[in-house]
């Protein structure tokens, strides 16, 4: 059972040195009498930001979880069930949970979020425009970002697995709306793919602040909130009175041991921003009713999603290390297996 494992905590940026591949000769067996955990078949496995936090030592962490040293890796994934010792699950069922970074599993099934009942959509989907990014986006965007018709909006990471998603639900609301990204071969997806209005590479602009005056001389009504660090601080100066912030997350800060500071916070109460950290587990409960927003979307080509295809459990380090350096084009998933 090949498995990808953290090899110790780490501080600082990750490489691909932290992580390490090794073959576990352990048989998986679900043991007599079991009735909750399932055998699992890892296919699809889902490269996230948040996996970062989790290899920091919890005692210099925001986290109280971390990943174990020496351990495999864990996250969200599409698995098949192998064999079942819970009522609610059968052989062949296709599933979407945290499960390990490893070709087979032994999990408790209360780790199992849903039974994939739609397979007319590629599985691999399930791991970003139909699972916890697609949300991501959705809550994010509607639920915190209480968009209206006609509104600015700005996305920063905005070609990746969630960003993409927030501003097509921006132009199927109405709004207008401008993304940034790393490279320009991102920006010309965001303008020529997801339907952004404009869009920028942000490591050319030597003065962001100038940039967001130029694409929103009105000033920004909603700022998608993906990097943090001075994109956040120059967004503060562009805000809008009664301006909404939805933090989704601030990956350029995560690998950092000293955060950068925040100059034009009291931007905040001039304007009467309004700024709302989230996490998407807070918004489980509206999943069915995204899904039934987002599924005829996906089958009418109405909403589009590229995805960055890692092949095989070798390339995983390479795979998840690479998304703090913008490698990534799209979401970035992990094929351990296809069927
Ligand atoms: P992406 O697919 O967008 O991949 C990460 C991207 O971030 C990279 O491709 C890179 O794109 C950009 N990036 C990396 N380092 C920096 C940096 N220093 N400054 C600016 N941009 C950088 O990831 P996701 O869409 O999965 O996640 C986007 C954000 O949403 C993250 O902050 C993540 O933590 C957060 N998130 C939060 C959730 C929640 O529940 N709150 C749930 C899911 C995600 P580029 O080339 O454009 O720089």
């Amino acid at each position: 059972n090949k498995q990808v494992i953290l090899k110790d905590y780490v501080s600082g940026f990750p490489k691909e040195s932290d992580l390490n591949i090794i073959s576990s000769t352990i048989t998986l067996k679900i043991p007599e009498g079991s009735n909750d955990v399932v055998l699992l078949k890892n296919l699809y496995l889902s490269c996230d930001p948040y996996m970062r936090n989790l290899m920091n030592n919890p005692k210099d962490s925001l986290s109280s979880r971390a990943f174990t040293p020496q351990s495999p890796l864990a996250g969200y994934g599409v698995s098949k069930v192998l064999e079942s010792g819970h009522k609610d699950y059968k052989e062949g069922d296709l599933v979407y949970g945290v499960t390990n970074w490893e070709e087979y599993s032994l999990i408790p099934a209360a780790q199992i979020i849903f039974k994939i009942e739609h397979t007319d959509v590629p599985l691999s989907y399930y791991t970003g425009i139909l699972g916890t990014p697609g949300l991501t986006a959705y809550a994010g965007f509607f639920e915190v970002g209480t968009p209206k018709k006609g509104e600015n909006v700005f996305v920063s990471a905005a070609s990746g697995a969630v960003g993409q998603l927030v501003g097509q639900f921006a132009k199927l609301h109405g709004c207008y709306v401008v993304g940034s990204a790393g490279t320009k071969e991102k920006v010309d997806l965001l303008k020529n793919k997801f339907g952004y209005d404009e869009a920028f590479n942000y490591k050319e602009e030597p003065d962001l602040n100038a940039a967001l005056k130029r694409y929103f001389p009105e000033g920004i009504d909603i700022y998608f909130e993906n990097v943090g660090g001075k994109t956040l601080d120059a967004v503060l100066l562009n805000m809008r009175i009664h301006g909404r912030i939805p933090v989704c997350g601030m990956i350029s800060q995560y690998n950092l041991t000293q955060h950068e500071g925040i100059t034009n916070l009291a931007h905040i109460i001039y304007k009467r921003i309004r700024i709302q950290g989230f996490i998407v587990a807070d918004f489980h409960h509206l999943y069915p009713k995204f899904l039934e927003f987002i599924l005829p979307h996906v089958r009418e080509g109405k909403a589009v999603y590229v995805e960055d295809i890692a092949e095989g459990l070798e390339k995983g380090p390479a795979a998840l290390v690479g998304i703090f350096s913008g490698q990534n084009v799209g979401k970035q998933v992990l094929v351990v297996a296809r069927e």
